[in-house]
Formats: C-alpha cells, sequence, structure tokens
C-alpha cells in the first residue's frame, strides 16, 4: 500500500500527464481527498477543509476545481442516496475503480470491485443493448448488520 506522499506525487504526476497544471486550489483539494481515508466526502466537506488549509481559496473555487479534476478524470462523485453527491479518486493509478452499495438502514457503504458487475453488464448488454453505467449511483439495499 502506497503511502499518503507516494499517493500524492503519483496523483499529481497524472494531474500533469492529463496537461493539467498544478495550482494551489488543485493541490489542496487532493490533498483533502486523501486525508479523508478513501471515505466518501461531499464538496462542502472539502471545501471546509480546504479552508482551514488556505482561508484565501474560496468555496467557488473549489467546487470549480472539483470539475476540472472530474473532467480529467482524476476525481468522480457518486450519489449515494438522497444526500449530496460525493467525492472520490476513479483512477486505477490513484485507487481501485468501483461500485458502491449503500444500506439504506445505517448508511454504510461498501465498495465493490467493478469485476463483480461484469458478467450483469455483459447479459444487459447483449439483451436489452443498453450500456450499464453503475458507477455514478450506488445500488441500494441492507448491508449485513442491518438485514
Ligand atoms: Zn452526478
Ligand atoms: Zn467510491
Ligand atoms: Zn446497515
Amino acid at each position: 500500500v502506497a503511502s499518503t506522499d507516494q499517493r500524492l506525487t503519483s496523483i499529481l504526476d497524472l494531474v500533469r500527464a492529463r496537461g493539467g497544471r498544478i495550482t494551489t486550489p488543485r493541490r489542496a483539494i487532493i490533498t483533502a481527498l486523501l486525508a479523508a481515508d478513501n471515505e466518501h466526502v461531499t464538496a462542502e466537506q472539502l471545501a471546509d477543509t480546504v479552508q482551514q488549509a488556505h482561508p484565501d481559496v474560496h468555496r467557488s473555487t473549489v467546487y470549480r476545481t472539483l470539475d476540472a479534476l472530474s473532467e480529467m478524470g482524476v476525481i468522480g462523485h457518486v450519489h449515494l442516496g438522497h444526500s449530496p453527491a460525493v467525492y472520490h479518486f476513479t483512477d486505477e493509478y490513484t485507487d481501485q475503480p468501483h461500485h458502491h452499495m449503500v444500506c439504506q438502514d445505517c448508511g454504510r457503504v461498501v465498495e465493490l470491485p467493478l469485476s463483480v458487475l461484469t458478467s450483469l453488464q455483459a447479459s444487459i448488454s447483449r439483451d436489452y443493448g443498453f450500456d450499464l453505467d453503475a458507477t455514478h449511483f450506488a445500488l441500494t439495499g441492507r448491508c449485513s448488520d442491518c438485514r
């Protein structure tokens, strides 16, 4: 498992490789998302964390920067339920891309490797001609504790 510093370095390299400059807001957001340690955090929570370290970075800049990093495919958001979207790293170099299951009783989030749904996606594609993207919304149900 890579250390936080190593991950920060590889994520910044990825931003550069995709034609992006390393600005203070970009570095601050990536650092805040790393500090969340694979918890899924909202744009509001990220803006709070960034502003603690960089009071001069305006919230609107944080939201714009989230969009820019999303367009580069470095981060992404997912809708876990009725609450605001949450952010995570999406690139295979920085994190394992995954699906999400959220427990509708306790709110626990369980990550699933993409491969778990591969055969379902293949049969949906074959039978319905529909290209399923299950990464943007969480699957819902009850976790092992709540069921
Ligand atoms: Zn969305
Ligand atoms: Zn995630
Ligand atoms: Zn639960």
